[in-house]
């Protein structure tokens, strides 16, 4: 790092302790800092229109020539007010400036200029108040726009900038290796730096956006696999391998072969003498928990206990179930930890886990993870990843003795995706359902069918099956509850009258959660209408239909989870979309559930419709806040990026190496610069 950079900003020409303070909250505190600080858009002043044709009180660039200047008149007290006249041989255009002389008296007449802004006024007579105003040949044609807070303008972040980038002077720092650049056509990081802020032209502003993008996409990948070797260094549980066959023959079905290679690759984690880090991704209905219980299995062979955490009581339940059936027969005393156990039960079996006697606790994370002492934990599971972050994931490493750890998740993201946002732990992909596995038919309609697809349900429901009927409660306020409860109790007087209805959302007390649940699995009721809290992995083979209100309220990734609640048994199964609010645009995203039934896919579908936004936000996986990358647009790059860094790293997998040590600095700080600038957004 050039040692001017490293510098706090007071360090540099008008900067003040008080700007200090403000650049702070923007999370700016080194010039370095102020130097990632990339502008969030530009204009571009060489596109220019006309006066005539130029549009009313929009943005916009004019090249004009000053004809004359007129005489500044006096408005309020103190305010004086300058004008001129430009002209474009289209029109004549009033240049209006307040109180500033110096601005004023640096015009020259016939001298040509670019002004920015909007233009007002009549027809005739066009004006233009307190534009941007430049020489027309000047050579900075676009420039930045910034992300400000109170007390910064436009102006003053540029003026630092220009300041801080002075100081680098002629010194060269280039952290990437020569070969990298050249392989890439990456130009050099000063190149970059200068043109990000102050560019040259269009094609320059590419180039080094390309170099920033590239840089930022490589230092995650770096800093991931640090991550990564950083808990290989940890002492595991090492455990020895041991024949769990019995596990596979005892299971009800016969394991797909992407299960069996996803729990061979667990069991031999596990002999190693570093923790486990590993991620089983699989669409919904793959078959993860076997995965975990054939894990769990292997953990219990070698002496060890095993927990796997789920988020909601509702799936820690179910959670359970299956490992007990899955288990149980084997001789592993499998318990189940919520919060809805007496407060002596839970004492109690809290005592006999700490004592060893159960080998498998099931439980939600709250209770697992913060209150409960065990005797020889050796493996963590972790149902449903993508609500925790890097922070999460360290403190899970570090507690007690490093036990493994297995994450389940069923968010299905695009393979280099999900090798950047997992990049800390090993992956092991179910790309393959269970033998059997029906395709569910998929409608999606308008409300006008609502009553005939309530008769389809009726059905289904006849034949003895049961359904689900979803609506969205985006906010879980108040107002939203009552109007899921009058919509359940609608449907209870109305079109199924006959037939047992229960309803079940997210502000419902855990036990009474649980016993809705319950009830349902046992087939007590007919119907469930529900908010999402049906999302996720709740597992109810006799279920065959889905009915979704307002389904184009939902991302398509979540349709694809909701879906995956029906078509797991032997019968066929359906899914109904229902919207009110008819749009092109949400009936062809309707259009792709109807077509496409494989989870990766539409996650791939969803991204391309819904654009970036935050559906690969950095925040929901806890990864550091990206400055000018975009995870989901700059496709080709992150490929690029991932090679580049894969390949250092497989040489010098913790960066020691000397050349190696600015990349290493990155990486690092890529990861410490997200604690700061918190409040701004
Ligand atoms: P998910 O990956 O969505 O969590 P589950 O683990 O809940 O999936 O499994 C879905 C259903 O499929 C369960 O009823 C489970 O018992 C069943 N299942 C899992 N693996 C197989 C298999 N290989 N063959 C048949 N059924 C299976
Ligand atoms: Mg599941």
């Amino acid at each position: 790092m050039i040692p001017a950079l490293e510098k706090p900003i007071t360090y540099f020409k008008g900067v003040g302790p008080k700007r200090a303070e403000i650049y702070a909250k923007l999370g700016i505190e080194t010039g370095y800092d102020l130097l990632c600080h990339f502008p969030r858009d530009y204009i571009d002043l060489s596109d220019q229109v006309d006066i005539l044709n130029a549009p009313d009180n929009e943005l916009c660039a004019v090249r004009a020539r000053l004809a004359r200047k007129l005489s500044p008149s006096f408005a309020r007290r103190g305010m004086t007010i300058y004008k001129a006249v430009l002209t474009d041989d289209t029109a004549d255009l009033t240049l209006i400036i307040y109180n500033n002389e110096y601005l004023f008296k640096s015009l020259i007449e016939k001298k040509e200029y670019i002004l920015y802004g909007r233009l007002n006024g009549s027809f005739m007579r066009r004006e233009i108040s307190s534009p941007l105003i430049i020489p027309a040949d000047s050579r900075d044609l676009i420039r930045p726009i910034y992300r400000l807070t109170d007390g910064l303008s436009q102006n003053i972040i540029q003026t630092n900038i220009h300041t801080v980038l002075d100081s680098i002077g002629s010194e060269i720092y280039e952290p990437l290796p020569r070969d990298v650049m050249r392989e890439n056509s990456l130009c050099a990081l000063s190149y970059a730096l200068e043109n990000i802020h102050f560019p040259r032209d269009a094609h320059s502003l590419q180039v080094a956006k390309r170099r920033l993008v590239f840089d930022e996409l490589m230092t995650l990948r770096l800093g991931m696999t640090l991550l990564r070797e950083k808990s290989r260094t940890a002492t595991g549980c090492k455990m020895s391998s041991t024949d769990i066959s019995d596990y596979f023959s005892a299971l009800p079905f016969e394991l797909t072969g992407c299960q069996r290679r996803a729990i061979e690759d667990c069991c031999r984690d596990m002999c190693r003498s570093w923790p486990m880090n590993r991620l089983v991704q699989g669409d919904v209905g793959s078959g993860k928990t076997a995965v975990a219980a054939g894990a769990a299995y292997f953990a219990f062979k070698n002496g060890y206990q095993a927990a796997l955490m789920a988020p909601t009581e509702i799936l820690a339940s179910q959670h359970y179930e299956t490992l007990s059936r899955f288990l149980e027969p084997l001789g592993v005393s499998v318990a189940l930890l919520t919060g809805s156990l007496t407060p002596k039960n839970k004492a109690a079996l809290k005592e006999r886990i700490k004592a060893g006697e159960c080998s498998v606790v099931v439980g939600t994370h709250a209770l697992v993870q913060h209150t409960t002492e065990f005797s020889r934990l050796g493996l963590v599971i972790t149902d449903e990843q993508h609500r925790f972050g890097v922070d999460q994931r360290d403190t899970l490493a570090s507690k007690g003795e490093n036990p493994h750890k297995l994450v389940m998740s069923a968010t299905p993201i695009p393979r280099t995706l999900a090798m950047m946002i997992y990049g800390d732990l090993d992956l092991s992909v179910l790309d393959e359902l269970p033998k059997g596995r029906q395709k569910i038919e998929t409608y999606a309609v308008t409300g006008k069918l609502r009553e005939r697809a309530f008769g389809f349900v009726r059905d289904r429901l006849d034949e003895g099956r049961q359904g689900y009927i979803v609506c969205p409660m985006i906010e879980e306020n108040e107002q939203e509850l009552q109007s899921v409860k009058e919509y359940a109790e609608a449907l209870r007087k109305g079109a199924f009258s006959n037939y047992r209805v229960g309803l079940l959302h997210g502000k419902l007390p855990a036990a009474e959660k649980e016993s809705v649940m319950h009830s349902f699995k046992e087939h007590e009721l007919d119907l469930l209408v529900s908010t999402t809290v049906v999302e996720v992995g709740v597992d109810v083979p006799n279920s065959v239909i889905m009915l979704v209100e307002n389904a184009d309220r939902f991302g398509l990734s979540q349709l694809h989870q909701l879906r995956g609640r029906v078509g797991r048994g032997q019968y066929k199964s359906y899914c109904i979309l229902l919207t009110d609010n008819v749009t092109e645009e949400s009936a062809a995203r309707l259009k792709i559930m109807t077509k496409i039934a494989d989870g990766f896919r539409i996650s791939e579908e969803d991204l391309k419709l819904r654009g970036p936004g935050d559906f690969f936000g950095s925040r929901q996986h806890g990864l550091p806040k990206l400055r000018i990358a975009d995870m989901s647009s700059d496709t080709e790059l992150l490929r690029l990026a991932q090679q580049a860094a894969d390949r250092i790293t497989s040489a010098d997998p913790t960066l020691s190496l000397p050349e190696h040590a600015g990349l290493r600095e990155l990486a690092e700080m890529l990861f410490r610069s997200d604690k700061k600038g918190e409040e701004s957004k």
